[in-house]
């Protein structure tokens, strides 16, 4: 049976927002962010990263640095015991015509067919307008973090909940579960 997920936006919702971060030395996970997974793995939700990289294609990191940005994300939670199902990156441009780049939702029908996911039922969390955006299209429950941008985000977007951090959130879809 396939299973609902929960899409993350990497930057400022998973991992510290550092400008076009290049260096996997400068991984770092933000707080909550270890404890929330763990509690939407208990949920049974698959947990998939969906990520604006136009840094590629601006030429400030190569796919090979960001190969080594999501390996480093990837085993930081597996020390924690939560596995990641997979992270999907978008290296389009603002200005592009893209299917990929959120708000489109390119990547999350990629992640669809990969990975057997039911979308029905799954929930989108971000620090960004084009987060929660991408989640409305898609028909899913949307969460902001204040993480990251989120605090600026806020004044302009209307997602089913504004989280804390990625941990309220998790309590949050729990509540939701149960209701
Ligand atoms: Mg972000």
């Amino acid at each position: 049976m396939n299973q609902r997920a929960i899409f993350l936006d990497r930057d400022g919702t998973i991992i510290k927002e550092k400008n076009y971060l290049k260096d996997f030395s400068e991984v770092e996970l933000i707080d909550g962010v270890v404890e929330g997974l763990r509690l939407l793995r208990e949920m049974r939700f698959k947990l998939v990263i969906i990520t604006n990289q136009s840094g590629i294609k601006r030429g400030i990191i190569t796919k090979e640095e960001l190969k080594k940005v999501h390996k480093t994300v990837k085993e930081l939670l597996i020390k924690e015991d939560i596995t990641i199902n997979g992270i999907y990156f978008s290296p389009d441009l603002p200005e592009e015509r893209s299917t990929t780049r959120k708000p489109q939702t390119g990547l999350i029908e990629k992640a669809e067919r990969e990975l057997k996911l039911k979308i029905r039922g799954s929930y989108c969390i971000g620090d960004k307008k084009e987060d929660i955006e991408m989640g409305k299209k898609k028909g899913l429950r949307t969460i902001l973090v204040l993480t990251g941008y989120g605090r600026v985000t806020k004044e302009n977007v209307k997602p089913d909940y504004i989280a804390k951090n990625l941990l309220d959130a998790a309590f949050w879809i729990r509540k939701e579960e149960e209701g």
